[in-house]
């Protein structure tokens, strides 16, 4: 069966340790607990995809790399447990899998450090004969945690192909915006939203108003995540709120990634974009109930039995 939806982005692990305080330079800490997650935004919204998609949206197709040891290894059978296509997730011969060191202070505060090993070698060659095979996709999901220059490549090659491509500009950085009319979506939360347009966006008439000016870089589609208040959508049919449905949130880790994993498969269902963002309102504001990253992306049935 074909894939609709190709996911194309980073694989890491994240190694937490939970400690009464963050170190200072030079300072050592002990004391701390110690967890460690598959994590990265395009594994983590490979999952999201994969445990939302239906016989419509079909399998879901990773394209990432990983280093040849035990975190890559771990990684590729995360994706073949969730069901994903690992197809075009390749092993570097010469790069350690991607790593995140994350310090948690008792006050929730954090510091994180990234080695993006592998992931800064996904190639243009690898991501060519992904949509080559994957010729049937209808949605491409990219992020910004692999080379800027891929990015842009994997945009414009998809557009050319006739390919809808939604970007999570994540993490925040600037990107060429001569890519930006080759999408069909663009889904930055608010801190990205402001570092692409100059724009702050705060509330729903700041989110309006970088919707605007995304418009007019040549976006059709823009939807703007505000957290607990859920996204704005702006596009050629309309504009407005969507509202999230009211939880208490315990971890609010990868929410986005989760809202774009789920917007990816409502697109590739054909749902119309009002209710296709609905759709990931309603999948992420079930993650942020749950710990994790990964642990917290929901199945279709959980996201399927919230009322509307
Ligand atoms: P993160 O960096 O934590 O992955 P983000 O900053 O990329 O998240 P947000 O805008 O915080 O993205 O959240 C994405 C979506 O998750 C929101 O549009 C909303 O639908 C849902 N969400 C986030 N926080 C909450 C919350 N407290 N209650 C309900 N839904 C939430």
């Amino acid at each position: 069966m074909a894939s609709s939806v190709c996911v194309i982005g980073s694989s890491n692990t994240d190694m937490v340790i939970k400690a009464d305080k963050l170190p200072a330079p030079g300072e050592t800490v002990i004391g701390g607990t110690f967890l460690m997650n598959p994590g990265g935004k395009g594994a983590n919204q490979a999952v999201a995809a994969a445990r939302l998609s239906t016989p419509l949206a079909g399998p879901i197709t990773f394209v990432a790399n990983v280093g040849n040891d035990v975190f890559g290894r771990q990684a590729r059978q995360q994706f073949e447990r969730e069901g994903i296509r690992t197809d075009f997730v390749t092993t570097d011969a010469d790069e350690p899998s991607g790593v995140a060191l994350i310090g948690v202070d008792s006050r929730g505060e954090n510091s994180i450090m990234v080695a993006s090993g592998a992931n800064a070698r996904l190639g243009q060659a690898q991501v060519a004969a992904a949509l080559s095979a994957e010729n049937e996709a209808t949605v491409i999901l990219i992020q910004l945690e692999t080379p800027l220059a891929v990015v842009e490549y994997a945009i414009r090659q998809s557009h050319e192909r006739g390919m809808r491509v939604v970007l999570n500009p994540a993490p925040a950085q600037p990107i060429d915006p001569a890519v930006l009319p080759f999408l069909h979506v663009i889904s930055p939360n608010e801190t990205e939203a402001e570092l692409l347009t100059g724009i702050r966006v705060i509330d729903e008439a700041t989110a309006r108003e970088a919707a605007q000016w995304l418009h007019r870089a040549g976006v059709p589609n823009v939807v703007i995540t505000l957290g607990a208040r859920g996204a704005y959508l702006s596009s050629a049919d309309g504009a407005g709120m969507v509202a999230a449905p009211p939880v208490t949130a315990v971890d609010t880790t990868a929410a986005g990634d989760c809202f774009n994993g789920a917007l990816a498969v409502a697109l590739a269902e054909n749902q119309p974009l009002p209710d296709a963002v609905a759709f990931a309102c309603k999948a992420a504001s079930i993650a942020v109930t749950q710990m994790g990253a990964q642990a917290s992306m929901p199945h279709r049935r959980q996201v399927d039995s919230l009322p509307l």
